[in-house]
């Protein structure tokens, strides 16, 4: 059962006016600001939209199914990436990452994906270019990606542990292939209940791949060859890969 019409009532009232002493080091808090039905090409959704009364940015939530008051939710965390997410660019794999999230959520019982809107790793969109425009005058992918700028992590989860508050969720299952990230979010007071794996299938992955022994050795290359940036939080892993693969491809 998604969320009701009366618990949707709730959680806008309870929102209205919602202020707390925030999240993290930059004390991050978001309301839930609109909820509506999302049906989508991977299944059914509600859509809940926040709003980060610190900032202004808006972030949005991807609800499947009943996951107010309950544990061990499917949790993905998904920056935003307007070339990879809306155009579909092959600079990167976003596109990829967000469609099998969505469509591993929409076949499960619940789930969550939340969409945080922090372009380019929080540098913004004009940076990311920037960052891309470096790439192809000649700049290495350590050089692009000093200059497109380190994520910061605890932002991001900062984020996400109060989007995930203001939903009630008791517990996450937190889908990701970087154990690591696990303990960023509970240090800020996230039950995780466990990991899943987000498996991409391999066909789809392998268009990002010239070949298979790239891949294996660590190397993401785009179309044109070109390493590619990381832009999000953490890797998928391909269907198949060994647990050694897995890890390479994780920063
Ligand atoms: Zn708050
Ligand atoms: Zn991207």
């Amino acid at each position: 059962m998604p969320l009701t019409h009366l618990q949707i009532k709730e959680l806008l009232d309870e929102n209205r006016f919602h202020d707390c002493n925030g999240v993290g080091k930059d004390k991050i808090c978001v309301r839930i600001a609109a909820i509506a039905e999302l049906p989508s090409r991977f299944g059914k959704f509600q859509v809940v939209a926040f709003w980060n009364n610190r900032d202004g940015k808006e972030h949005a939530a991807f609800v499947h199914g009943d996951v107010t008051g309950f544990s061990d939710v499917p949790v993905r965390l998904h920056s935003e990436c307007l070339t990879g997410d809306a155009i579909g660019s092959l600079r990167c794999d976003c596109r990829d990452q967000l469609e099998t999230a969505l469509s591993t959520i929409g076949k499960m019982e619940n789930g969550i994906l939340l969409y945080l809107r922090q372009e380019g790793r929080g540098i913004g969109f004009l940076n990311k270019i920037r960052a891309y425009g470096l790439q192809d005058h000649g700049l290495d992918t350590v050089e692009a990606n000093l200059a497109l700028g380190f994520r910061d992590d605890e932002r991001d989860y900062s984020v996400a542990a109060h989007m995930l508050h203001s939903l009630k969720v008791k517990s996450v299952r937190l889908m990701t292939n970087n154990p690591k990230k696990i303990g960023g979010l509970e240090s800020i007071g996230v039950k995780v209940s466990g990991r899943i794996p987000l498996i991409m299938p391999p066909n789809q992955y392998n268009r990002f791949y010239l070949e298979t022994k790239m891949e294996k050795s660590g190397h993401l290359l785009d179309t044109l060859g070109m390493e590619r940036l990381a832009e999000q939080i953490d890797r998928p892993v391909r269907e198949g890969m060994s647990p050694e693969q897995a890890e390479v491809i994780q920063d």
